[in-house]
C-alpha cells in the first residue's frame, strides 16, 4: 500500500525538495501551496522521475481551504499519513517597527497553519494506527534580531511539537520538529536583498559562523524530513532535531 504524505509550502524551496525527496522514497506526495499553477511544476518533476504526486492549491491559515485541501487529497490520493508543516513566510523587523499585521500574518501562517493541517490530517493517521508529522522550527526560536514575529511562531511549533506528540504517540503517530540553520532559498535570498547585499556575500558571512563552514541546502532537511516520515522511526517523537551545521546555542 503507498503512503500518502502532506508538504505545505511545496511549491519551491525547502517544501518542492522535500516533495521530491518523499516522491522518491515512494509515497504519493500532495503539492500545497498558495497557488496552484506554482504547485505543478513539483508535480510534473515527480511524475517525469515516475512518482505520484497532486497539485493542491490552499492557504494553510484557512480553515475550509486546509478541510477541503485535506478531503481532496483523500479522494485523489488516498489517506494521509505523513504531513510536513513546511508552509512559511516571514515580515522581519525590530520590535518598534513591526506592525500588527506583520506579527499576525507569521503566526497565521506558522502556527495556525499548523494546527489546521495536524487537526484535520490527524484522524486519518489515527485511523491508520500510523501516521508521522514533521514541523518546521527554525534556529530563530533561540532568538534572532529583527524577528520577534518569526522566532516566537517557530518556538511555539516547538511546544504545540511536544504537545501532539503526547496526544497521538498511542495512536502510532509520532511528531517532531526540524529548526534549520541557515537554508540556501529564496527565503534567504530575500533577506540578503533587503539587507542590500549580494546573496553570495550573504552565504560567504553565514557559513564563516557556522561550524561544518558552509551553508546548508534543501537537500539537508529533506534528509532529516525522510527519517522522521519513515516507518523505522517510529521511537523518535517530539524531539527538535537542529539541522544547522553545528551545535545551537
Ligand atoms: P520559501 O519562502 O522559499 O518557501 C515557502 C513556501 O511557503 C512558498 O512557496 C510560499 O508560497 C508558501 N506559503 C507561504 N504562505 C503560505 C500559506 N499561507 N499557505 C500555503 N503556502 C504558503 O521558504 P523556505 O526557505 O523554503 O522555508 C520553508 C520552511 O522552512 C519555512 O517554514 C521556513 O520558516 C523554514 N525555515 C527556513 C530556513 C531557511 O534558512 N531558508 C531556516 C529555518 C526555517
Amino acid at each position: 500500500m503507498t503512503t500518502t504524505a502532506i508538504v505545505t509550502g511545496a511549491a519551491r524551496g525547502i517544501g518542492a525538495t522535500v516533495a521530491r525527496r518523499l516522491a522518491s522514497d515512494g509515497l504519493a506526495v500532495a503539492v500545497i501551496d498558495l497557488d496552484e499553477a506554482a504547485c505543478k511544476p513539483v508535480v510534473e518533476q515527480i511524475e517525469a522521475a515516475g512518482g505520484r504526486a497532486i497539485a493542491i492549491g490552499a492557504d494553510v491559515s484557512d480553515e475550509a481551504a486546509v478541510d477541503a485541501a485535506v478531503e481532496r487529497v483523500v479522494a485523489e490520493l488516498g489517506a494521509p499519513t505523513v504531513l510536513v508543516n513546511n508552509a512559511g513566510v516571514i515580515r522581519d523587523n525590530l520590535l518598534f517597527r513591526m506592525s500588527a499585521d506583520d506579527w499576525d500574518i507569521v503566526m497565521n501562517v506558522h502556527l495556525r497553519g499548523s494546527f489546521l493541517m495536524s487537526r484535520a490530517a490527524q484522524k486519518y493517521m489515527t485511523a491508520a494506527g500510523f501516521g508521522r508529522i514533521v514541523n518546521l522550527s527554525s534556529t530563530s526560536a533561540l532568538g534572532n534580531r529583527g524577528q520577534a514575529n518569526y522566532s516566537a511562531a517557530k518556538a511555539g511549533l516547538q511546544g504545540f511539537t511536544k504537545t501532539l506528540a503526547l496526544e497521538l504517540g498511542k495512536f502510532g503517530v509520532t511528531v517532531n520538529a526540524i529548526a534549520p540553520g541557515f537554508i540556501e532559498t529564496e527565503m534567504t535570498a530575500a533577506t540578503a536583498e533587503r539587507m542590500g547585499v549580494s546573496f553570495e556575500d550573504f552565504k560567504a558571512a553565514a557559513a564563516a559562523q557556522i561550524p561544518v563552514a558552509r551553508t546548508g541546502v534543501p537537500d539537508d532537511i529533506a534528509h532529516a524530513v525522510a527519517f522522521f516520515a519513515g516507518r523505522d522511526a517510529g521511537f523518535v517523537s517530539g524531539q527538535v532535531l537542529y539541522v544547522a551545521g553545528g551545535p545551537t546555542t
